[in-house]
């Protein structure tokens, strides 16, 4: 890159709901922004507004085959990410996880790229220290469900540390829990996504298990400030680190917030926990904060304002 020229940042996942705020963003940054995507869950209509933008391109393609670009970032997005959507196809979603890593890597150590990986807090699996901090190795399933997930992105992990160890790749991974906001899939099976789209068409509430269980969520635009900010860190400081807002609440205390917010008529109904399914979950997000000087900025009330906003455009049809 000379010194006039544009960074050229490479989003993969870039159709999907946090690769296509990243890439508004790093246009809004003055990059050059290579969208990198199956459509397996991601869509055009995400990223609409940007088909016009001339620094913006699209490739569609899936991250399990080699791509050859010359890039100077990667965030490596792809991977179906609502347990609907990951255990539609498992063997799909480690290959996307393991091979899309080793892809990703193998570009990136060829032109010099600096890489971040979306990695999760299901690495965590169903976790015994509360909250979560990066020491923690995990209490995972490895042949359960939710595995081909929670799995896949251990493995990458381990993949982008030992690239950065034996071949010298500059890496950031980062472990993000739950995040929500528009342009989340409206048929994903995510709790926000779904409590939302039951309140506005007053259809029952699902709750499943007792509700007491809980998750801690972050607005998409907090995220996306911290992607960019740990991208800029140094070289030295790769994570994991945990990206998220610490702010807990169980999801029965969601579903009556969102029927509030939507001044809906649901009723909620308690249905079966799915298996494995975390119990608790909550970011401690020191490392952010010492770091970074990071902290999220968006209460839960004017996030969910924000979402069910575009959920109710998107059932009017206006998107
Ligand atoms: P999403 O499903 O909206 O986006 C994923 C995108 O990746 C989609 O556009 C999809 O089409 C694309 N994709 C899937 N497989 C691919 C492949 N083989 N090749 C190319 N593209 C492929 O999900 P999201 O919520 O935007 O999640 C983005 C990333 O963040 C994922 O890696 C996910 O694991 C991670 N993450 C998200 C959350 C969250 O709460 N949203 C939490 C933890 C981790
Ligand atoms: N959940 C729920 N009703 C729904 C969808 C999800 O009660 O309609 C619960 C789910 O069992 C889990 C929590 O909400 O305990 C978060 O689920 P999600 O799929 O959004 O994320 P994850 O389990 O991956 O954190």
């Amino acid at each position: 890159m000379t010194k006039f020229s544009r960074k050229r940042v490479m989003v993969t996942g870039g159709a999907g709901f946090l690769g296509s705020h990243l890439c508004e963003r790093l246009l809004q940054e003055g990059c050059e922004v290579l969208c990198v995507d199956n459509y397996f869950t991601g869509t055009r209509e995400n990223i609409i507004t940007l088909l016009d933008n001339p620094h913006f391109e699209i490739i569609r393609h899936d991250v399990t085959f080699p791509l050859y670009v010359e890039v100077d970032e990667i965030y490596n997005l792809a991977c179906p990410a609502s347990p609907i959507h990951y255990q539609h196809d498992p063997v799909q979603t480690t290959k996307t996880s393991v091979h899309g890593a080793i892809n990703m890597l193998g570009l990136a150590k060829r032109v010099g790229a600096k890489i971040f990986q979306a990695s999760t807090s299901e690495v965590y699996g169903d976790p015994e220290m509360h909250p979560q901090r990066e020491e923690y190795w995990g209490h995972v399933n490895p042949v359960g469900l939710r595995s081909c997930y929670d799995e896949g992105k251990r493995c990458a992990e381990t993949l982008f540390f030992d690239y950065y160890r034996q071949h010298g790749v500059k890496i950031k991974v980062g472990r993000l829990f739950n995040t929500y906001g528009p342009r989340m899939h409206p048929d994903d099976g995510r709790v926000v996504s779904n409590f939302i789209m039951q309140a506005l068409q007053n259809q029952p509430i699902t709750i499943y298990g007792d509700g007491s269980q809980t998750r801690s969520f972050c607005y998409v635009d907090d995220l996306i400030r911290l992607f960019l900010l740990f991208m800029e860190s140094d070289d030295d400081f790769t994570g994991p680190m945990n990206m998220g807002n610490p702010g807990e609440f169980s999801i029965l205390e969601l579903a009556r917030q969102v029927v509030k917010l939507t001044g809906s008529q649901s009723e909620i109904v308690f249905k079966t926990l799915p298996t494995d399914d975390p119990k608790q979950r909550q970011p401690d997000i020191t490392l952010a904060k010492t770091k970074l000087g990071w902290e999220p900025q968006i209460v839960l009330q004017d996030g969910l304002q924000e979402t069910i906003r575009y959920f109710s455009a998107l059932i009017a049809g206006n998107y």
